[in-house]
Parts: structure tokens; C-alpha cells; sequence
């Protein structure tokens, strides 16, 4: 999957103040923003989202939190988003505002638009009813075939926008076709066993008070339907371990030294070099040798020599956008912070998506050279405040390095390593409903709402980040505190070392019980974009 492609598309959104960016932007990303900040338990960056339309993903950008001066002119403001969005963007959105109609600034927006090469879309929005639709028409005058009426804070004609933009949009790179083929097939899988169709092993029941009015599940595999689970296994497994090596992306704010790591890993001054038109905008990509075989090293350093868009923290905000789409097609990333400053709210979002994307972590604390007064005890007590800022990267391995004098750099690419093995460890079966028996005997799911769910059983579906399915009764109610504790009884047993793992519960009645095969609970991709946006009549 490595070294091809650009990663996630990048969506901008750009209009002037107040015509609904950000109402549109919440809009198309909001419910699924709204998940992931939950589950990180931190507040995110809303300049920045995740989106899925007709299963198309992409990176929704909303240029006008980019802003930082909330005093400059308009029509300043509007300068910097439109740079940008030329720069970055692979599809770009102009909002405009259908009560107020055309204004000089949208039309200044538009001028500097017309250069770009990316398809620009026209969203008049405000179109609240038939009429202002109407009102909408004058926006035709900017010249553009694709504008849209549409209603933000309603959704009015944000599907129609929708459609045709995915199909503005880049065909998809490898890494994202590969990554829908391993959803597809643990998708299916998961479905196939909470059907009855395959069933993945013998259970011993957990023993418990209500053990006895279960259906039993320990039916005995039949040969016929063990080959079809053996050769679904093999088909998962081929998916998950193609031949290509570990690709590494280093990542993080501006300055905190990833060129410099770059740089002192390569032993040469080789990111400065690529300046050409056309490939400027993607992280540059590089095959080193690595033990016995090789790794892939993304770079997203290399291009800020390049790209005088914005200077601040206009250009801070721009390089996590580029560390978003590097991620978005790495297998691990390396999150570079400087030791001096410590752990940011930017570096903290960045890992977040890192954790979003299920990408393995490293942690690399750079600069340790500049950090006064070391003792020996330094890097413990700096690892405990990492841990206590950001609880939910509590998988992944820190490690303090100096890109100036070389000190354990490449400590980052053996652990970049042995995080990209981890996350694609599988774990059989039956070892996994070991642990589950005794992790249940241990603890009992607490009651949510005056139901106790009970989990029967539970499967791996998937590497890559490793995914496990978890048969239950009640599944829905499983409290995250319980999630939580299932996911710390798998590191302590299994390790997951730097990767982040998924836990679904599924439905599962009992084989005897009536067949639900068709009601499949909401798995892993559930909550996206996709339902808050509603199709205007
Ligand atoms: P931004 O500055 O471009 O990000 O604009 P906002 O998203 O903050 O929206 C500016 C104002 O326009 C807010 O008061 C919104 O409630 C309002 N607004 C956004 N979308 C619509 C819409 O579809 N119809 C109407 N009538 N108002 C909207
Ligand atoms: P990038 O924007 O993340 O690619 O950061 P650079 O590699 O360009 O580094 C930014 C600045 O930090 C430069 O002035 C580097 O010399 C400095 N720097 C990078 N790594 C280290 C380090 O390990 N120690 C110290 N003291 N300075 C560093």
C-alpha cells in the first residue's frame, strides 16, 4: 500500500465571513466529529474532518478557521483561504451567501479561484425555500457550471453537492482501496457468524447466575462449513500481509524537526531537493533499507520549502493538514513533538487522527538535547505527563531522541517497526475466548439501563488496525468502561504495542433463537456523514 497515491483527498471549503463554512462543514462531518471526540475524550479541531459520501472519503477542510487574524480585512482573509485552497486542495468549495447575494469579496474569492487547476463548486447558500433558490441563480454570473443552491443549517441540497463533488474528486490511491477490501471482507465475515452461517469455534459457556436460560452456542462445526471459515481466514490473511514493506510517516508541527530527523536518518540533505511543479504538493516518499528488507519513509517536511502560501500559524494549521493525508496512507506514523515545548493541543489532534485512522503510534519526544536540566528520572516523569494530557494515546511507545546529534534516532524506526507487526498481529480464536471467559468470570459487564449484557463470544475480523468482534446479548450496552477493560485484559495478554484496536459488539441470538441475520447492529463505520446530511426535496 505504500508509496503510491496522495492519500485522502482534500475538500476546502472558502468563502468570506459568515455565508455558513463552518455550518456546511458540520453539516457534512459533524456526527462522525462528534463520535470521535467522544471516544478520544478530547476536544478536537473542528477546522479539520473526516467525511464519507457514497463511500467516498475525504478530508473536509474549513478554511475560515484557518483565519488568524480576526481583525485582518475581508478581503485579506479571503486572500489566505484561497491560497491555500489552491495550494492543498483537490476539490474547492466557494460559499457564498444567497440572502446577501453576490458581494465584492466573493467576487475577489472568485478571481483568485479561477487559477486553480482543482474543479471549484459554487454552494449559494442560505437557499432556505424555492424562492431564494431562485435568489441563488445570480451566483451563475461567476462562471462556474457547478453551483449549487443549497441550505446548510437545513441540508437542503447539500446531497446534490454532495454527489457531484465524490465524483470530482481523484480516484481513490491503493491504500484506501485496500483498506475498503479489509472492512468488506471482517464486514462480512462478522455478519456471516452473527447469521450462523460460519461458526468460528467451541465455546464453554462463562459460568454465571443466568448461565442456564441461554441458548447454547456450542455447536460443533460441521467439516463443510470449517472449510469455509478456513478459506475465509486464508482470504483475510492474504488481504492483510501484502508484500509491501512498513511505510513511516513522520509527522507533526512545523519546526518540531521532522526534515532534521529525515535528514539525519538518510545522512543526507535529501528533502530540500524536489521542487517540481506537480509533485510538490504530496509528501515525498523514500525506500531505505531496513534490516533485511525495507522501509518506506513518507516525508511531509520537505514541502514547506516550497510553498511561501502562508507564513504563522497559517502555515502550522496547513502542515497538520498535510500530516492528515500522510497519515491516511502510512501504516505507522511517527508523531515528532519538541521536547521543549512538551505535548500541544496541535500534536494532540494529530494523534487523535492518527487513532481515527487506526495507524500505528510512535511517540518521538525531538530536541532532547535542548531539554535543561536532565536528570535520571527526566524522561519517566516526561512520559507520565504525556500520559496524563492525552490518556488516550496510552498505547504508544515514547521515545526521547535528538535529530541534531543522531541519540537514538534509529530507536524511532525500530519501533516504527515492531508497531507496524503489532498491528498486523492476529490472535486465534480460541485463545482470544480464553481470555474473554476469564476476563468475564473476573468482571460481568455492569448494567446499562436495567439490562446486563452478556457476551457469548469473540473473533478478530481484521488486522490493521486489529479488529474484534464481540458476540453479545444486549450489545448496544456495553458501557464503555467495560470496552475499555477489555481492550487492557488484550494488551496486557496480546501487546498491540503503538497500534490502536477496535473493539464492535454485535447482536448475536442464540443459534436456536430465531435468525436475525438481517439485523446487523451498527459496526465499526457507523455514524458517518452520511446520516446527517438529508436529501432536499
Ligand atoms: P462562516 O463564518 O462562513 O463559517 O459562517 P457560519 O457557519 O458561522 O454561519 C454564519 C451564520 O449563517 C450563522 O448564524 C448561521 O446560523 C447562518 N446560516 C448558516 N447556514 C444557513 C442556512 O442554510 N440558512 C440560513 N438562513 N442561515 C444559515
Ligand atoms: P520541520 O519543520 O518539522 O521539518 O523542522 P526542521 O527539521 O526544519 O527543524 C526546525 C528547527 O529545529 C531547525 O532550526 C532545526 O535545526 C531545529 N532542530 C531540529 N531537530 C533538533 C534537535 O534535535 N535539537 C535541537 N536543538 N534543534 C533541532
Amino acid at each position: 500500500m505504500a508509496g503510491q497515491g496522495t492519500g485522502l483527498p482534500i475538500v476546502a471549503i472558502v468563502g468570506r465571513p459568515n455565508v455558513g463554512k463552518s455550518t456546511l462543514f458540520n453539516r457534512i462531518v459533524g456526527e462522525r466529529a462528534a463520535i470521535v471526540e467522544d471516544r478520544a475524550r478530547t476536544t478536537r479541531d473542528r477546522m479539520y474532518g473526516d467525511a464519507e459520501w457514497n463511500s467516498r472519503r475525504f478530508l473536509l477542510v474549513d478554511t475560515g478557521g484557518l483565519e488568524i487574524a480576526p481583525d485582518d480585512p475581508i478581503e485579506a482573509k479571503v486572500q489566505v483561504q484561497a491560497r491555500l485552497a489552491i495550494a492543498e486542495a483537490d476539490v474547492i468549495v466557494l460559499v457564498v451567501d444567497a440572502i446577501t447575494g453576490l458581494t465584492p469579496a466573493d467576487r475577489e474569492a472568485a478571481d483568485l479561484l479561477r487559477v486553480a487547476k482543482a474543479p471549484v463548486f459554487v454552494a449559494a447558500n442560505k437557499a432556505d425555500n424555492a424562492a431564494r433558490e431562485l435568489d441563488a441563480a445570480e451566483f451563475w454570473e461567476l462562471g462556474w457550471e457547478r453551483t449549487f443552491a443549497i441550505a446548510a443549517s437545513h441540508g437542503r441540497g447539500v446531497a446534490d453537492l454532495l454527489d457531484e463533488l465524490v465524483l470530482a474528486l481523484p480516484p481513490e490511491s491503493p491504500a484506501e482501496l485496500a483498506r475498503k477490501t479489509r472492512q468488506a471482507e471482517a464486514d462480512e465475515f462478522a455478519a456471516d457468524v452473527a447469521a450462523g452461517r460460519l461458526e468460528p469455534f467451541v465455546v464453554d459457556e462463562p459460568e454465571g447466575d443466568d448461565a442456564g436460560d441461554e441458548p447454547e452456542l456450542g455447536l460443533d462445526i460441521d467439516d463443510a462449513s470449517g472449510d469455509v471459515e478456513a478459506a475465509k481466514w486464508d482470504a483475510m490473511l492474504a488481504a492483510a500481509s501484502d508484500d509491501e514493506p512498513p511505510a513511516i510517516a513522520f509527522v507533526g508541527r512545523q519546526n518540531v524537526g521532522k526534515s532534521s530527523l529525515l535528514n539525519a536518518l538518510l545522512g543526507e540533505e535529501r528533502t530540500i531537493v524536489s521542487d517540481v511543479p506537480g509533485t510538490t504538493r504530496d509528501a515525498i516518499d523514500t525506500r531505505v533499507a531496513w534490516g533485511r528488507s525495507e522501509v518506506v519513509l513518507i516525508d511531509t517536511a520537505g514541502i514547506k520549502k516550497r510553498g511561501k502560501v502562508a507564513s504563522g500559524s497559517a502555515a502550522d494549521r496547513f502542515s497538520t493538514l498535510r500530516s492528515l493525508r500522510a497519515i491516511s496512507r502510512a501504516d505507522v506514523a511517527v508523531l515528532l513533538i519538541d521536547g521543549v515545548d512538551g505535548l500541544t493541543a496541535q500534536d494532540a489532534h494529530i494523534a487523535g487522527y492518527v487513532v481515527e485512522e487506526g495507524r500505528g503510534l510512535v511517540i518521538a519526544v525531538n530536541k532532547w538535547d535542548a531539554v535543561e536540566d536532565k536528570q535520571g528520572s527526566t524522561f519517566d516523569q516526561y512520559v507520565e505527563w504525556i500520559r496524563h494530557e492525552a490518556p488516550f494515546l496510552d498505547f504508544a511507545p515514547v521515545v526521547s531522541i535528538s535529530a541534531k546529534t543522531g541519540q537514538r534516532i534509529h530507536r524511532v524506526l525500530e519501533l516504527a517497526v515492531d508497531v507496524w507487526a503489532e498491528r498486523r498481529k492476529r490472535v486465534p480464536t480460541g485463545e482470544l475466548n480464553r481470555l474473554l471467559t476469564t476476563a468475564s468470570d473476573r468482571q460481568q459487564p455492569p448494567v446499562v439501563k436495567g439490562k446486563r449484557p452478556k457476551l457469548f463470544y469473540a473473533t478478530q475480523a481484521s488486522v490493521a488496525p486489529p479488529t474484534f468482534v464481540f458476540f453479545a446479548r444486549e450489545a448496544g450496552s456495553v458501557h464503555f468502561s467495560y470496552q475499555r477493560y477489555l481492550e487492557n485484559r488484550l494488551r496486557d495478554t496480546f501487546g498491540f504495542l503503538g497500534t490502536p484496536i477496535r473493539l464492535v459488539f454485535r447482536e448475536r441470538a442464540g443459534i436456536r433463537a430465531e435468525r436475525r441475520s438481517t439485523k446487523r447492529r451498527g459496526g465499526g463505520g457507523g455514524g458517518r456523514a452520511t446520516a446527517a446530511v438529508k436529501r432536499g426535496r
